[in-house]
């Protein structure tokens, strides 16, 4: 038996077998061939072409129901990429010609169709050459004879249960494919506690344990392995008696979690009476299932990007429409729809490597600064969302604000796509309430005057915690950073609430801080009123709230904010949860 120790997300104990996925990083065996062996060459590369054909074309046929909508044109993308002749003819060629063997000449000429689509200033074609590297990844397979042919997200078989991956890593396009494949929990080498993979984590419900390295190559395909998401913990082949424990544990929280399941129907209140709103992150509409019994007020966060993942082409303005109509329609309270929040960790389909933005793709065109840059990809969005707003209590929040030219630019583009709308004669919503994400410490800092513009603001904590403490936030060799009881951190919040109440605007928090219930009392204490997380999330935060009396939590929080060394903030935070309240 073997216990590996990584960063736990999530909760929960899974139990089940490994399924490994190696993004195989093998080198291209590369060497010249004697002139008699040309022709052979040839036909081997051929052949592998045609396997690589036939075996898209099944999978496309085959289906399976609960296969995304979008699966069958990623597979239609694949198959006109083999088609084309820097994939396959032009290698043949360069068999023939150069005398090198398939692999090498395969290679070249994927590399020089790479570069093309590097080159390519739209960002959507560009992500491309990831089609192109997937594509030649399968052909390479097959002319390596790599019998041991890894599965990739997109081709599990969706009747395997009880498995649990192992990876490098998942990118969140990769995460959100998991939704349709019933795996049980993942284990991965890469990734840190507020990465968005981690967030989907919990949005799916999945134990997951991060940050393994070498994971890949101490845990083999098919061994049983218990991952424990609160202490980070990964056993590979317990024994007998360890399995049983757990198994027992597992059970225990089981119970745990339906005896939680009651508060679904109770109010969200403090025992002095004061009502907490609590409302829930989702990704996409399907997400809606897990607000059942969850107790959700409405939804504090819709992240739209994940509607833009794992496609070819961005949705267009109906098919965006008709997205945010079923939310609006199906969720009773306020639906606060994100505008597109892509780049950074968060590419359309999963690749993470556009080689200008490498160096800090966090910093980069990410969010509103994206979507000013490309009005006509952020248009055909702000349309579907006043159009949406007809049918209910929609509100539409703009991420990553960094400066108040920003706010103004988007205003006027809402400004503008309304009157188009007006002119079209199509029914939208002119006075849906618009609000501000508070997630870099410029916005934080200058509150006050964001406050003025907007409707309502929410402290995207994942964010301003990277932001602010200079922490790459998928970058696990970082992670031991993060830490929201930083007094910078907590100052900032405190400072956007102060603000928001000022200008009499609402504030919610939509970070994972928000549902994390170590953290609920302070927030309390902070002035906070207004919780969004994942719907996992919630019933264990109402309860928090339930416990807590918030008449004495304001001097708490000053006392927290005024610890001058971090273990007795630590210690204060430890002892303020424990407290017992009549
Ligand atoms: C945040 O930054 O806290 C947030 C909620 O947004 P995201 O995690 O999608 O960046
Ligand atoms: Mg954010």
């Amino acid at each position: 038996m073997l216990a590996l120790s990584g960063t736990g997300i999530g909760r929960g104990i899974a139990i089940g077998c490994a399924l490994v996925l190696d993004k195989s990083q093998n080198e291209v065996p590369q060497f010249q061939i004697d002139a008699d062996r040309v022709d052979r060459e040839v036909s081997r590369f051929n052949e592998a072409i045609a396997t690589v054909r036939r075996e898209l074309k099944h999978l496309q046929s085959n289906l399976p129901p609960t296969a995304p909508p979008e699966t069958g044109a990623f597979i239609d993308v694949h198959l006109l990429m083999l088609d084309d002749p820097l994939i396959s003819s032009q290698p043949g060629w360069s068999i023939q010609n150069e005398k090198i063997n398939a692999e090498w000449a395969l290679k070249n000429h994927a590399d020089t169709l790479v570069a093309f689509f590097d080159n390519i200033s739209d960002p959507y074609l560009r992500t491309k050459k990831d089609d192109v590297a997937q594509v030649v990844g399968r052909i390479m397979d097959v002319l390596t004879e790599d019998k041991e042919r890894r599965p990739n997200i997109s081709t599990l078989d969706h009747t395997l249960t009880d498995r649990i991956i192992v990876t490098r890593d998942l990118s969140p396009a990769d995460t959100v494919m998991l939704r349709h494949r019933h795996m049980t929990a993942f284990v991965t080498s890469f990734g840190g506690p507020i990465s968005h993979t981690a967030i989907l984590a919990r949005s799916l419900g999945l134990p997951a344990v991060v940050g393994l390295h070498g994971v890949i190559d101490t845990i083999c395909d098919g061994d049983q392995l218990i991952v424990d998401a609160a202490t980070g913990t990964v056993l590979v082949a317990p024994d007998d008696r360890l399995l049983a424990q757990f198994q027992v544990l597992q059970e225990q929280q089981r119970k745990q979690r339906q005896a939680l399941a009651k508060l679904g129907k109770e109010k969200s209140v403090t025992l002095d009476d004061e009502e907490i709103t609590l409302l829930a992150n989702i990704e996409l509409p399907e997400d809606l299932d897990a607000l059942d019994g969850s107790g959700a007020a409405g939804i504090g966060l819709y992240r739209t990007e994940f509607l833009f993942m794992n496609r070819a082409q961005p949705p267009e303005e109906e098919e965006q429409y008709q997205a945010y109509c079923q939310v609006v329609k199906s969720v009773r309270g306020p639906v606060t729809i994100r505008t597109l929040d892509l780049g950074a960790d968060k590419q359309v389909d999963g690749g993470r490597d556009e080689p200008q933005a490498a160096i800090t793709p966090a910093l980069g065109l990410r969010a509103i600064r994206l979507c000013l840059s490309e009005p006509s990809l952020f248009k055909p969005q702000l349309r579907a969302i006043l159009r949406a707003a007809v049918h209910g209590d929609a509100r539409m929040m703009i991420p990553m604000l960094s400066s108040l030219q920003e706010l103004e630019q988007s205003l006027s583009l809402v400004r503008e796509v309304s009157a188009e709308l007006e002119r079209e004669g199509i029914a939208f919503n002119p006075n849906v309430p618009i609000g501000g994400m508070i997630e870099v410490p410029a916005a934080a800092i200058a509150a006050d005057l964001f406050a003025q513009k907007l409707d309502f603001f929410s402290i995207g904590t994942n964010d301003l915690i990277q932001y602010t403490l200079a922490i790459d936030r998928v970058d696990d060799s970082v992670n031991y950073l993060y830490d929201p009881l930083h007094p910078s951190v907590l100052r900032l919040v405190r400072t956007i609430i102060q603000a928001g109440s000022e200008a009499d605007i609402p504030v919610s928090m939509c970070g994972e801080m928000a549902g994390d219930p170590v953290f609920t009392r302070l927030l309390l204490g902070l002035g906070l009123r207004h919780f969004s997380m994942e719907p996992s999330q919630l019933l264990e935060i109402h309860q928090q709230v339930r416990h807590s009396r918030l008449a004495e939590l304001p001097g708490w929080a000053e006392r927290i904010l005024a610890c001058t060394d971090s273990t007795t903030l630590h210690g204060l935070v430890d002892q303020l949860n424990v407290e017992e309240y009549a």
